[in-house]
C-alpha cells in the first residue's frame, strides 16, 4: 500500500452559529485526521474551479483526473447498481420525491422527506413495473433510500433534459421547485422520442404511486407521500474514464461504485444497510458506521494487494443540506474514531501517504452544495508542525490553492 486517497462528502463547511462561529471540523474532536494533518501539509481545493458549485459525480470525476464535463452519470449509477444496460439503453437517475400534483407540479420535497425505507421503495418499485405499460421494455431499480435507476431498453438519445427542477441541463435552466417535463435538447426524432417515452412514464408513475397503499400509510403518519420520480443525468454510453489498475475502490452508493468499475478499479463493497427507520439521522449515523468498520476491514485485509485505494464516505454530506451542524461534527468525530484512527497506524507501518478531502462544501448555513473550496491535507510523515485539519487553517497551509483535476499528479499518486 503506497497511498490512500479519503474523500468525505460534502465535508467542507462555513462558521456556523449553532457552533459558535466554528465549522462542524474546527468544531469536532478529531484527533487521528489531525494526527494525519501535523505529520503532513495542508492546502484547499476547488474541485473544478473557483467558485463553480458542483454535484458529486462531476466532482469525483474531476480528482481522479478526468474532465468533469463527461459525467453521464445514469450510465454510471447503472453500472454502480450491477444492472446491465447496453450501448444506446438510456439510463436515468431517479429520485423518489413528493409533489401536489402533475398539473401543478410542485415539487414540495425532492427526496420525500428522506424517510423512505428500504422495504416501502421495493414495494413502490414492484408496482412500477408491473403497472407503468410503455411502448419499450423498460426496467426500474430502487437503490438506496429514495435513490433510483430507470432504464429503457432500446436506441436512445440522452440529449433530453432533466426533470429534477433542482438540476439544469447545460445551462438552460435554473433550478426551481416546480416539475419540468422532459424536454428534447435537439431537433431529431428520436430525442422527441425519447423525452415523450420519459414523460409517458413519469406520468404514469405518479398515477400508481399517488394512490398507492404505501403512500396512504406515509400521509396517515403524517410523512410525505413518495408520489413522484425526478429522472436527471440522462446517458446510452458508459463513459470513459482515465484508468486506474493499481487502485482499489472502497465504495458503496451505486454512483461511486460506478465511476470506481468505470476506472478500471476494483471495488471492494458491502450491502448498504436497509434504511428501516423514518428517523433520517439513525438511519445515516447506522450507515456510517458499517461503511467505516468495512474501510478498516478492507484495509486490513487488502493492503498488501493494491497500491492505491480510493475510500468515499457520502453521509457527511446530508447534515449540510439540513443545517445541522451537530450532526456533521458528530459524524465526523465516529469517522475519526472508527476508522482514521486505524487508518494513520496502518499507514504508518507501510509509509503509506494519506490524502484526505472532499468532493465539495456543503456549507450548513446555505442547505446546499456551495463553490468554497475543500481543506485537503496530504500526509507523507515528512513533517512535523502544529496544525489541525480546518477551512481556516487550510487557507494558510503549505499546499496553497489546488484544482481537483491535478490532484492525483500533485500529490504523486500513479494510475
Ligand atoms: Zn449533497
Amino acid at each position: 500500500m503506497k497511498g490512500v486517497l479519503v474523500i468525505l462528502g460534502g465535508i467542507g463547511d462555513l462558521p456556523s452559529d449553532q457552533l459558535k462561529g466554528k465549522t462542524p471540523l474546527e468544531a469536532a474532536e478529531k484527533p487521528a485526521i489531525d494526527f494525519l494533518a501535523k505529520n503532513g501539509e495542508i492546502g484547499y481545493m476547488y474541485p473544478i474551479k473557483e467558485n463553480i458549485s458542483t454535484e458529486s459525480d462531476t466532482a469525483t470525476l474531476s480528482l481522479l483526473g478526468n474532465d468533469p464535463r463527461i459525467s453521464l452519470r445514469g450510465q454510471l449509477e447503472a453500472l454502480g447498481a450491477g444492472i446491465g444496460a447496453i450501448r444506446g439503453d438510456l439510463a436515468l437517475r431517479t429520485n423518489f420525491a413528493t409533489i401536489d400534483n402533475l398539473e401543478k407540479g410542485n415539487v414540495t420535497d425532492r427526496r420525500a422527506g428522506r424517510t423512505l425505507t428500504t422495504s416501502d421503495a421495493e414495494i413502490l418499485a414492484k408496482s412500477i413495473n408491473k403497472q407503468v405499460k410503455l411502448p419499450c421494455k423498460f426496467f426500474f431499480k430502487p437503490t438506496i433510500q429514495h435513490r433510483g435507476i430507470l432504464i429503457l431498453k432500446g436506441g436512445f438519445s440522452d440529449n433530453v433534459s432533466n426533470t429534477d427542477p433542482s438540476y439544469g441541463e447545460k445551462g438552460k435552466f435554473k433550478p426551481s421547485d416546480k416539475l419540468r417535463f422532459c424536454q428534447a435538447l435537439d431537433e431529431k426524432e428520436n430525442t422527441e422520442y425519447t423525452a415523450n417515452i420519459v414523460n409517458m412514464f413519469i406520468s404514469q408513475s405518479f398515477q400508481v404511486l399517488d394512490k398507492h397503499p404505501v403512500n396512504e400509510q406515509r400521509r396517515k403518519k403524517g410523512m410525505l407521500p413518495a408520489n413522484i420520480l425526478l429522472t436527471r443525468d440522462a446517458g446510452v454510453e458508459i463513459p470513459k474514464l482515465k484508468q486506474m489498475k493499481k487502485w482499489a475502490g472502497i465504495v458503496y452508493m451505486p454512483l461511486e461504485i460506478g465511476i470506481a468499475k468505470a476506472a478500471g478499479m476494483d471495488v471492494l463493497d458491502f450491502e448498504y444497510p436497509a434504511f428501516k427507520d423514518y428517523d433520517v439521522y439513525k438511519n445515516l449515523h447506522a450507515g456510517l458506521e458499517k461503511a467505516a468498520k468495512f474501510a478498516k476491514k478492507m484495509l486490513k485485509k487488502k493492503c498488501r494487494k493494491y497500491d492505491y485505494f480510493y475510500i468515499h464516505f457520502k453521509e457527511t454530506d446530508v447534515p449540510g443540506h439540513d443545517n445541522k451542524p451537530h450532526e456533521k461534527v458528530k459524524m465526523i468525530e465516529e469517522l475519526d474514531k472508527l476508522f482514521f484512527s486505524y487508518l494513520s497506524k496502518l499507514a504508518i507501518k507501510h509509509k503509506a501517504k494519506v490524502v484526505v478531502t472532499g468532493d465539495h462544501s456543503t456549507p450548513c448555513k446555505m442547505k446546499s452544495h456551495s463553490g468554497d473550496p475543500v481543506p485537503i491535507l496530504v500526509c507523507d510523515w515528512h513533517a512535523n508542525q502544529e496544525i489541525k485539519f480546518s477551512e481556516k487553517e487550510a487557507r494558510k497551509g503549505r499546499l496553497g490553492k489546488i484544482y481537483g483535476r491535478e490532484l492525483l499528479d500533485k500529490i504523486g499518486f500513479s494510475r
